[in-house]
């Protein structure tokens, strides 16, 4: 059914380690979203239907949007609860890595999971995987989120049997989260045919948008006014838009975890834009959120510049200077990419 291939080796020594039951641990990357805690949950939910006994371990919380997918209420916080967190991982078999390539990106649980003794799996599609991070790694770039690789695995595997509407809908989510709902370019025939395959299994879809994307809170709605409104700022010679917040500021609108996601991409919604970018301050750092159109690349910049990586139109950084010169050193950054902001989107 399914276009990708597996390596049949890894598939048939992955099949019979599943055989028998195991201790198993699930873990992402640093503040998940919605693809991050979707494919962990969705695998969770298929790998506790086998008889494996499961747990998601993340390294920091998610956004409260998530937190009506089945199995969110169990997953273990590495902040909130280390000991819980290095418990599970000293005593797993096997720790699948999801939605991220490298371990750098669990920040402070790097070091616990380095000291691992299981099996390492690694299911991600960003660019670069590190070398010899896990075991098994199943790196699919092109694919546009995790949560649909992860499927196509499942597939291949004949694991979908499992599936049913809990996990289907967690899978679902981090498809249509990474995906833009469905808009960007990593969409493909293949993605569809996995989504089919999901909501064979029932999955509310409008359910789930709503969940998702309705369930702001009314000041966060006027966080997002106030930032649109005095916080915008459009450098049109070069069709960028940047977004700045401030402490001071994410205090006056009483800012909770996953409150700035989506702002950025208000940057790309207007016309002829290629890149927006969010720059907010945290912990004393300056996290960085750069989102592009077409063939220009944000994952180059967060990168060389700032720390950071991700997908050529998606990408994060971080920054030690402060929000002002932070911002300052990306504008001065700008004229090196001048052509390419320059040229029109359908000359590419
Ligand atoms: P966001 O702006 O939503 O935080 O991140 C956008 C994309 O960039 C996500 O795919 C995320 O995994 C990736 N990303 C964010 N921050 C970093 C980082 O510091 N390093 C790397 N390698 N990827 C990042
Ligand atoms: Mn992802």
């Amino acid at each position: 059914m399914s276009n990708y291939e597996f390596n049949t080796q890894d598939r048939k020594s992955i099949k019979d380690f599943f055989s028998t039951p195991k201790e198993v641990v699930i873990t992402t990357h640093h503040k998940p979203d919605g693809d991050a805690l979707g494919s962990s949950l969705g695998l969770l939910h298929i790998l506790q239907a086998q008889g494996h006994r499961v747990t998601v371990v993340v390294p920091s919380e998610f956004p409260a949007f998530l937190n009506w997918m089945k199995g969110s209420k169990d997953v273990i916080d590495f902040i909130r609860n280390p000991k819980g967190a290095k418990e599970h991982l000293a005593k797993a078999e096997v720790v699948f890595c999801l939605d991220f390539n490298d371990p750098s990106r669990v920040e402070k649980m790097q070091a616990d999971l380095n000291n691992v003794k299981a099996t390492m799996i690694l299911i991600d599609h960003h660019l670069d995987p590190k070398k010899g991070f896990c075991d098994f790694q199943f790196s699919f770039p092109s694919i546009g989120s995790t949560a649909e690789l992860l499927v196509h695995i499942m597939m291949d595997f004949g694991w979908d049997e499992h599936l049913n509407r809990d996990s289907a809908e967690c899978l679902y989510t981090g498809i249509m989260t990474d995906t833009g709902s469905f808009r960007f370019n990593s969409v493909s025939d293949q993605t569809h045919l996995v989504i089919a395959r999901l909501m064979k299994e029932g999955v509310r879809n409008d359910r789930i948008h709503e969940l998702i994307y309705d369930t702001n809170s009314f000041i966060r709605t006027k966080f997002l006014g106030y930032t649109l409104s005095e916080k915008m700022l459009q450098i049109e010679e070069y069709n960028v838009v940047i977004f700045t917040a401030s402490q001071t500021d994410m205090d006056r609108f009483n800012h909770e975890p996953g409150d700035l996601e989506g702002i950025v991409n208000f940057g790309l919604s207007i016309k002829n834009m290629k890149v927006a970018v969010l720059f907010s301050e945290r912990d004393g750092l300056v996290k960085i959120s750069f989102r592009s159109k077409g063939l220009f690349s944000v994952k180059d910049i967060a990168e060389k510049y700032f720390e950071g990586g991700g997908h050529k139109n998606a990408a994060g950084g971080r920054s030690k200077l402060n929000l002002e010169d932070t911002v300052k050193k990306f504008v001065e950054l700008l004229p090196l990419y001048k052509k390419e902001l320059q040229t029109v989107r359908e000359n590419e």
